[in-house]
C-alpha cells in the first residue's frame, strides 16, 4: 500500500510530546480559511511513499514516536491504517494523528474510524481563524481537541484546556 507523502520529519518536537517522528501527507478538502499549509491541499503533490519505506525510517529511530499530519491523513485512510497497525505491531511506538475532521464525523463514519484502534492520540477539527490561539501546545485553534484513545502518561500537556479523555 503506498501514502502519498510531502515529507518526514525526523527528532521533532512539534507534534506532539516527547521527540517523534512525523509523516506529512499531501491532501486535504477542508480548506480551512487561515490553514499554515495550503500547499499540503493538492491530493496531487509531493510523492508516493509505500508503508514499508515508512514503517522502516520510523524503526530506524528507536527512541522517536510518531506522528500522522498533513494535509489530513483521513483522506488516505485505508494506507494509514495500514501503517499504523503495522507501527503496533511491530514496535512499542506511540501514534499521534492529526486530522481535520471532528471525532463525532470520524465515529459516524466506518471507513474514517477504521483507523481509531491503532491511534494513541488524536488531534481534531477544522482550523477556526477566529478562534486562533498562539498559546495552544499541538494545535492552532480552541475548538479542536487533543482526544486520548488510550491512556497515556503526558495527559498534562502544559497550555492545553481542553483534553479529553475518552
Ligand atoms: S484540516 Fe489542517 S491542513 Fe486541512 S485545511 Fe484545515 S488546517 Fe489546513
Amino acid at each position: 500500500m503506498k501514502i502519498r507523502i510531502l515529507d518526514i520529519l525526523e527528532e521533532t518536537m512539534a507534534d506532539g510530546p516527547g521527540l517523534r517522528t512525523s509523516i506529512y501527507c499531501a491532501g486535504c478538502a477542508h480548506h480551512c480559511p487561515g490553514c499554515h499549509n495550503p500547499q499540503s491541499w493538492d491530493f496531487n503533490a509531493g510523492r508516493e511513499a509505500t508503508v514499508d519505506e515508512l514503517l522502516a525510517v520510523i524503526k530506524e529511530d528507536k527512541f522517536c514516536n510518531v506522528t500522522f499530519s498533513g494535509g489530513d491523513p483521513l483522506y488516505q485512510v485505508e494506507a494509514f491504517t495500514e501503517l499504523a497497525r503495522r507501527i503496533k505491531e511491530e514496535t512499542g511506538k506511540n501514534i499521534w494523528c492529526y486530522t481535520g475532521f471532528t471525532y463525532e464525523e470520524i465515529l459516524a463514519d466506518s471507513r474514517l474510524s477504521m483507523i481509531l484502534p491503532y491511534i494513541d492520540t488524536l488531534v481534531e477539527g477544522p482550523f477556526i481563524q477566529e478562534l486562533r490561539d498562539p498559546d495552544l501546545h499541538f494545535r492552532g485553534s480552541s475548538n479542536q481537541r487533543i482526544i486520548h484513545i488510550t491512556p497515556q502518561e503526558d495527559d498534562d500537556i502544559p497550555g492545553t484546556n481542553t483534553d479529553y479523555t475518552i
